[in-house]
């Protein structure tokens, strides 16, 4: 009896990623990379306690969330990238592997932690997707924490909002389309998380800002099922980051657990076509971190950088560049 709970409880693993893009060395210093890392390896550390008390998979992957829409350093809750109006509007979605429920909230403007009203929204409504004032509305309603829109702002964000506005603005003058700025801009910080519970049971979730000088109205990947966030225990739990609007249009997270459940392939491999061939080739940029039903966990990007990390019974990892 209690060898079968031991070996349940080794199967448990949290695997997070903190968003992809142009991450290098000589733009980090020392000190921020490690804050960077500790705030992972807190974010691991909170998911992976819920699982090891068993917890199940979304309230590990919850837990891991909120640490990290916490934390400055991430383009999600606090330290969310500014809109082209200059305000932050937060995109979130959650889905679980046991009954494909899932939940979102797109353009939320109040809510401290998109995640929870992405729960909420799985949980408790009919509905998997709530937009705009409706979603803010809908948070309030059931007792989430909300605070002034300017509660997101920092000023590292609003620095890079302040680059790109002058560079679009240069640009404008120069008849340069817009796309082209925001392609230079390639620096994401979306967050997400893919756990394996004691039951067996994969959660994936995923939080943003979405990206630095969007248009208002402008939903990303993130809140939509299949596109940044999917999981299926027939196959596996993706959450995703990187340019929104690929994402969307290549259906990347349902496009790799599909081929796991109907070609039989490995989850690497599978995330490794996704990403490093189709997507790269028509040039998406970003990754994804997903998890087979045994605790398997993947990292794949086709960026410099991605900061990231898995935790399991046997090994915990945080890492930021390509080449770790
Ligand atoms: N995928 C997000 C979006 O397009 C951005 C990101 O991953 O940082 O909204």
């Amino acid at each position: 009896m209690a060898e079968q709970a031991q070996s349940k409880k080794d199967n448990i693993a949290i695997v997070i990623h903190g968003g992809a893009g142009t991450i290098m060395r000589e733009n980090l210093s020392d000190e921020q990379e490690q804050s960077i890392k500790a705030d992972l390896q807190a974010a691991l550390d909170a998911g992976y306690a819920v699982l090891e008390q068993g917890g199940d998979s979304t309230a590990g992957i919850i837990a891991a969330i909120k640490v990290l829409e916490n934390s400055t350093h991430f383009n999600a809750g606090k330290g969310a990238v500014y809109t082209k109006p200059g305000k932050h509007e937060l995109d979130a979605s959650i889905m679980r592997g046991s009954d494909l429920e899932a939940g979102a909230v797109a353009g939320v403007s109040f809510t401290k932690n998109p995640i929870l009203a992405a729960e909420q929204v799985m949980l408790n409504s009919p509905h998997v997707m709530l937009a705009g004032s409706g979603a803010d509305t809908f948070s309030k309603l059931k007792g989430l924490e909300q605070v002034e829109n300017n509660y997101f702002d920092t000023e590292a964000r609003f620095k890079a909002w302040q680059e790109v506005d002058a560079k679009t603005k240069a640009k404008q003058a120069d008849q340069a389309s817009e796309q082209d700025v925001l392609d230079a801009e390639f620096k994401f910080g979306t967050v997400g998380a893919v756990a394996v519970d004691v039951n067996g049971n994969l959660a994936a979730g995923t939080s943003t800002g979405g990206m630095t000088y969007k248009a208002w109205g402008r939903i990303g990947d993130s809140p939509v099922i299949g596109a940044g966030t999917y999981a299926d225990n027939r196959s596996c739990g993706i959450s995703a980051t990187g340019h929104g609007e690929f994402f969307i249009r290549y259906a990347v997270a349902h496009d790799i657990c599909a081929r796991v459940r109907y070609q039989d392939k490995d989850l690497q491999q599978a995330a490794e076509e996704v990403i490093m061939q189709e997507l790269k080739g028509v040039g998406g940029s970003g990754g994804i971190i997903g998890m087979d039903p045994a605790g398997k966990p993947v990292m794949v990007f086709n960026t410099p950088g991605m900061y990231r990390g898995f935790k399991t019974s046997k090994e915990s990892k945080v890492a930021i560049y390509g080449d770790e």
